[in-house]
């Protein structure tokens, strides 16, 4: 007989039976990092970096995944940069390419339409199976499954300070911005009026529109630096989000992003408080730098990043926006 409780598998917990060195629990976590055989350099420079600044003192586990098999080099030249634990996954196909339910002539015709506006990634399928895989099944993955929180990282990144706390003991999280998405607004919309019942209550929408609701300012967070809880993911609210979008076809007849995606889910979804915006770490993906700027957070953090150089109050960046929503100082 068993005395887990029937309503929580254990892989879903918040915690592994393991705690560090000062009784701290580890958290049931992993990083996860979507890459190509093609990426291999720029993967190991982020790893390098998470681990010297970060996992070599939390030895968290990796995840990579690819929708092709990873090469012996590439797995070789991942495993030797880490004492912690690394798997390779293929992603599965119906999970990446685009689905037979797509009319190609149209999502073709879309594409060359974007390529001649200059959009960037506008002639891509890869890059929209990548946004359609990050918005809807990397959680779903079978690696992921024993899971329950992920980091996401990507190739070329940059951490330019010590993390001398773990992040997965501070709730859900993401972060910043970027825009290809002509009709996603008038879709959400529709999904909230067919289901009210999926809308938190104090959400975040006023970061996402100044008049409640009725155009998107295009703000979003960043999902190329994300933290979080994949039970939201998994939850029928998120669940049914997604669907509901991937139906649309805007995956592949525009060029929907993984981030406005999880953004615009987490600030609707979700109650704010939920949302966290991580000031200490000081992180890079070009073109943006986000450098500490709250406290001794620099200090604390043996900083690398120059903090005049940081993107959050730069005209383009929405954090006065998220600043002002949360009640947070704004300097
Ligand atoms: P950007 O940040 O929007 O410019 O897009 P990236 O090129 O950085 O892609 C986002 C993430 O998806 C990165 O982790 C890439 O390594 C990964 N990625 C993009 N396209 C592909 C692809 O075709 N195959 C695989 N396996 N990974 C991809
Ligand atoms: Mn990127």
């Amino acid at each position: 007989t068993s005395t887990t409780p029937s309503n929580q598998s254990p892989s879903l917990s918040n915690s592994l039976n393991e705690t560090f060195a000062n009784g701290q629990p580890k958290a049931n976590a992993t990083f996860v990092i979507l890459c190509r055989n093609s990426d291999l350099e720029a993967t190991v420079k982020s790893i390098r970096e998470i681990e010297d600044r970060f996992n070599r003192r939390y030895g968290y586990p990796y995840t990579l995944l690819n929708e092709v098999d990873f090469t012996d080099e590439f797995k070789n030249r991942i495993r030797v940069l880490t004492a912690a634990p690394v798997e390779f996954g293929v992603i599965p196909r119906d999970q990446w390419y685009q689905p037979d339910s797509i009319d190609e002539e149209k999502a073709k015709a879309a594409r060359e339409k974007m390529q001649k506006d200059g959009i960037i990634y506008g002639e891509s399928v890869s890059y929209r199976n990548m946004c359609r895989f990050n918005s809807g099944y990397f959680f779903r993955h079978p690696l992921m499954l024993k899971y329950r929180w992920y980091w996401r990282i990507e190739p070329d990144v940059h951490f330019h300070c010590d993390i001398n706390h773990d992040p997965f003991w501070f709730t859900i999280s993401m972060y910043e911005y970027e825009s290809t998405i002509p009709t996603l607004w008038r879709h959400v919309k529709e999904f909230m009026k067919l289901h009210p019942e999926h809308v938190a209550q104090d959400n975040a929408m006023g970061f996402l529109s100044s008049d409640d609701g009725n155009t998107y300012n295009l703000c979003h967070f960043w999902s190329n630096f994300e933290i979080a809880d994949m039970e939201f993911w998994r939850s029928p609210a998120y669940m049914s989000f997604f669907e509901y979008l991937d139906q649309q076809g805007g995956f592949y007849y525009e060029r929907w992003g993984d981030a406005p995606v999880h953004s615009i889910a987490a600030a609707i979804l979700l109650p704010r408080e939920k949302i966290h915006f991580f000031d200490e770490i000081g992180y890079e993906h070009n073109p943006y730098t986000h450098c500490p700027k709250l406290g001794t957070n620099w200090q604390d953090g043996r900083c690398s990043c120059d903090q005049a150089k940081s993107f959050d109050y730069n005209g383009y960046s929405c954090m006065a926006k998220w600043d002002k929503l949360m009640g947070l100082p704004s300097s």
